[in-house]
């Protein structure tokens, strides 16, 4: 791919606040070791939404990213879609159609341009599936190579997924946390992290879904945000967004954020149950089909867990014999998605009783049913 200008990226410590400027291989803080986040210092003004362009794109402004990148495969741009499930009006955000069938492009398809601007031509991943799929389409786009180290217990289509971009893959033993160790003797080694959990970038691309359904409901807020929760890029990334509708006085209110993990690997969803300042730990053998989830202290766990502080979010649990059938209620609404995506769907039972007639609520589908086609696999 051909360099356009230099794109510069200021970034902060989201604990110790250091600022500094993103490089390739200062994957953290290098003071305190937390992750970074982008400052942006312009509000968000609608004037400057590139209307004319579809995807994450139209609002790279508002990323404060110019010139128009080169690396694209069309993130964004997914349509919100109105359904009915127990007799509750709700829209459906179809991040399925993303080109890699995961809301992981978002992200990546901004990180993949500043790693290309920086002179990146070989980057490692850890991933469960579905962001090791994504670096490996936007890597094979942009003329890289990408080595993604993933739990051997990933799911064989994700794993054929990323080794057909012709990523290579390292199937790790044990569980996921072993694989996030195997990929930081790699980067410790001198690779280039292209880190969905930690990249500053990633995160940035992730508030694009918070702007188009801004966009789509009429340049409003919804009132709830029902989202399966990982290592948590989307729904922070979402949070942050609406953040700077707020700021920017796009919006009155900020939507109640809904945050639903497996009942077996909830580090998240149970310490907003139980008004906690801290993760628990859990135990990283458990099982469930909800593979996307299985995050046993996501990265950015202090961050979300500040924010809800401060905020009314709601955390939900959903027993694992619930997943497969919510799985199967989607489908039959005509939406196939992954299990750990279903997952959202699952939990609505729970968020309804919070909701208010009127009320309007968007639920992420974040992963394709194609991933994991096989539906019967509820004794795993
Ligand atoms: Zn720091």
């Amino acid at each position: 791919m051909p360099k356009t200008k230099n794109l510069v990226m200021p970034i902060v410590c989201s604990e110790c606040r250091q600022q500094a400027e993103l490089d390739l291989h200062t994957w953290c803080c290098d003071l305190c070791g937390a992750p970074w986040e982008p400052v942006l210092t312009q509000g968000l003004e609608p004037s400057t939404i590139h209307s004319q362009t579809a995807g994450i794109w139209r609002y790279c402004d508002w990323m404060e990213i110019n010139p128009l990148p080169l690396v694209s495969l069309g993130a964004g741009g997914t349509p919100l879609l109105p359904a009915t499930y127990d007799g509750h009006g709700v829209w459906l955000k179809a991040e399925v159609q993303n080109p890699t069938g995961s809301f992981k492009d978002r992200g990546t398809e901004v990180m993949i341009n500043m790693l290309n601007q920086l002179g990146a031509r070989q980057v490692v991943e850890d991933s469960s599936g579905n962001a090791g799929a994504s670096l490996a389409a936007y890597a094979a786009r942009a003329g890289m190579m990408a080595e993604i180290y993933a739990p051997e217990t990933a799911s064989p289509t994700k794993l054929a997924q990323i080794e057909m971009y012709g990523a290579s893959v390292k199937r790790i033993p044990g569980p996921r946390e072993n694989a996030s160790s195997a990929v930081r003797e790699a980067v410790n080694a001198g690779a280039v992290f292209a880190s969905h959990a930690f990249h500053p970038a990633y995160l940035l691309g992730q508030q694009t879904a918070a702007w188009e359904v801004w966009e789509q409901l009429g340049r409003k807020a919804p009132d709830f945000w029902v989202t399966p929760v990982g290592q948590g890029g989307h729904f922070l990334g979402i949070w942050m967004g609406f953040q700077r509708l707020y700021e920017s006085g796009l919006i009155e209110k900020m939507p109640q954020m809904v945050a639903v993990q497996a009942a077996g690997m909830a580090p998240i969803a149970l310490a907003f149950q139980q008004h906690s300042a801290t993760i628990t730990d859990v135990d990283l053998n458990v099982k469930t089909i909800a593979e996307g989830v299985v995050v046993a202290k996501p990265v950015r766990w202090k961050k979300i867990l500040s924010e809800f502080q401060q905020n009314n979010w709601i955390g939900i649990t959903v027993p694992e014999e619930d997943i497969l059938p919510a799985r199967q209620r989607l489908a039959r609404l005509g939406f196939f998605v992954e299990p750990t995506s279903a997952l959202a769907a699952a939990a609505l039972p729970w968020v309804f009783p919070f909701t208010k007639p009127g009320d309007i609520m968007v639920v992420s589908l974040t992963g394709s049913g194609l991933k994991v086609p096989i539906p019967a696999t509820s004794s795993n």
